[in-house]
């Protein structure tokens, strides 16, 4: 039986390890990173907390006989995405990353587009904002640098404290008309978010189309060897010869 490691964190990662564990030819773990106080509910058997670097990944996949590694985890989440590359190349496991392509700009979006969160936060500008930070809770500390904007901060798990910031605590996937009532509850004039991709958190990015807000989007670079979708992992680990898997 092909043993079958997930980095996961996602929602394509939980529908993966869903549709493999499902399989009698596979077994399937899935690694979370332990972030979440009260992840969603998974398939598969369920592993969480970091492995100690590419090398202890490393070491992972070997004492665990893994076959494939599928790095499933969210765009964003460079350092581990890093870790599989060195750790599949150093045990030569093969690697399948699956990984959502960004939001194209549509033509009424008002986006600044920039690539790190204190260019976001300098991008907010000198006038005092209304502003809906989506952008989780790890990296709230860059608009310490912004203090005189005031803050919405949406996460799953509580942010950190930022001086005059509420913050709410909720689970995609959401919905557009919650989305435009929210920003318009709070008299929001500018949001923060991570160009992430996916259909589960684009409803905000349409919201702001919506009531013409213009929103700050932090980019990332695109992986030219992910896959994007799920039929494509099953296919590339089904049908190895495609991919060299
Ligand atoms: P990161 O910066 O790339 O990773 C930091 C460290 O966390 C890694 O070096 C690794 O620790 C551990 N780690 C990350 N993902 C792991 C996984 N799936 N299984 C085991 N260990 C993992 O990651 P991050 O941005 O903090 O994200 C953490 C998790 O949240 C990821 O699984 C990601 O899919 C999910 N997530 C991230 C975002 C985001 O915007 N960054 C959004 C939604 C979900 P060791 O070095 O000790 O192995």
């Amino acid at each position: 039986m092909r043993h079958i490691l997930i980095l996961g964190g996602t929602t394509e990662a939980r529908a993966l390890a869903a549709r493999f564990t499902a399989r009698p030819d596979l077994r399937v773990t899935l690694s979370l990173a332990g972030r979440t106080s009260a992840p969603a509910p998974q398939s598969g058997n369920l592993r969480s907390g970091g492995f100690g670097g590419a090398d202890g990944l490393a070491d992972w996949l070997t004492a665990q006989s893994v076959d494939t590694l599928i790095d499933a985890t969210h765009p964003f989440a460079r350092r581990i995405t890093a870790h599989a590359a060195i750790a599949a190349q150093r045990t030569g496991t093969p690697l399948l990353t699956l990984s959502r392509p960004p939001w194209p700009r549509q033509p009424d979006d008002l986006w600044t587009e920039v690539a790190t969160m204190a260019e976001a936060a300098a991008a907010l500008g000198p006038a005092p904002s209304r502003v809906f930070l989506a952008i989780g809770r790890q990296e709230v500390a860059a608009f310490r640098a912004a203090p005189h904007h005031a803050y919405l901060i949406r996460s799953i798990d509580p942010a950190p404290d930022l001086p005059g910031a509420t913050r709410i605590l909720a689970r995609g996937p959401f919905a557009e008309p919650d989305e435009i009532r929210l920003l318009t509850e709070n008299r929001i004039d500018i949001l923060v978010a991570k160009n992430s991709g996916g259909p589960a958190t684009y409803a905000k990015i349409s919201a702001a189309r919506v009531l013409r807000l213009p929103v700050i989007l932090i980019q990332r670079t695109a992986n030219p060897d992910a896959l994007t979708t799920i039929p494509e992992i099953e296919s590339a680990l089904l049908h190895p010869a495609n991919r060299g898997v």
